[in-house]
């Protein structure tokens, strides 16, 4: 099983070594061909605008969004979360649209550029994340299959799922965190071997590509 990074731009790297410290083969992302034969993605942190720019550049709009579709699973922190989200307050086009939230940008100002937390995040468990968050974007509205994951202590939402998307406001990657890359793992072997009584055949491709 290989999980692709993004690595157009911004924290990729880390991302990569979380995976490898736990063993999962990540594989960098910077043209349609790196994807093929990928079982999830990440798309890191960074700078949205730039990204935005370098995804329609190298042409990854189209297949990141048929992965996406065909069940992989989808990792987005900080910048990644704005470049999955539907919308992106201030009237900005959103990006790869896959994840049924508005998000705002840079949504903690300028005297919060950044701040560490420990974050309640009950799908992974009891211990909290160490969450950092660096010129972070927040979940302003979440449409009716989004399940909130995370929510700092004045309530604002900072990690989202829906379905196979996942996506925080935060980077794990920064922080040792490995729990987020480990579920995004255990989806993806999901989706490359469904099993018996998942309920869920396997894409096409996928299955070709399974045997
Ligand atoms: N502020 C950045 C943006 O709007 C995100 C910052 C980050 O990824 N650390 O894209």
């Amino acid at each position: 099983m290989r999980i692709g990074v993004l690595a157009l731009q911004g924290a990729f790297r880390e991302h990569l070594e979380t995976l490898d410290a736990i063993g999962v083969e990540g594989a960098r992302v910077r043209e349609p061909a790196d994807l093929e034969g990928a079982s999830g993605l990440i798309l890191p942190g960074g700078e949205s605008t730039t990204m935005r720019q370098l995804i329609d550049r190298w042409g990854l709009h189209e297949p990141i969004v048929r992965l996406a579709e065909s069940g992989a699973p989808i990792l987005g922190t900080c910048a990644g979360m704005i470049v999955l989200a539907r919308e992106i307050a201030g009237d900005e086009r959103p990006i790869l649209p896959l994840l049924d939230v508005a998000v705002a940008r840079n949504a903690f100002g300028r005297q919060l550029e950044s701040f560490e937390v420990e974050l309640a995040v009950p799908v992974l468990g009891d211990r909290p994340v160490h969450a950092v968050f660096i010129r972070a974007p927040v979940v302003e509205r979440i449409g009716p299959g989004v399940d909130v994951l995370a929510r700092l202590d004045d309530g604002r939402i900072v990690a989202v799922r829906e379905r196979n998307i996942i996506a925080t406001s935060f980077h794990p990657e920064l922080a040792g965190e490995a729990r987020f890359h480990r579920l995004l793992a255990t989806m993806a072997s999901e989706f490359d071997d469904p099993g018996e009584g998942s309920g869920r055949r396997p894409h096409p491709t996928r299955r070709a590509r399974a045997r």
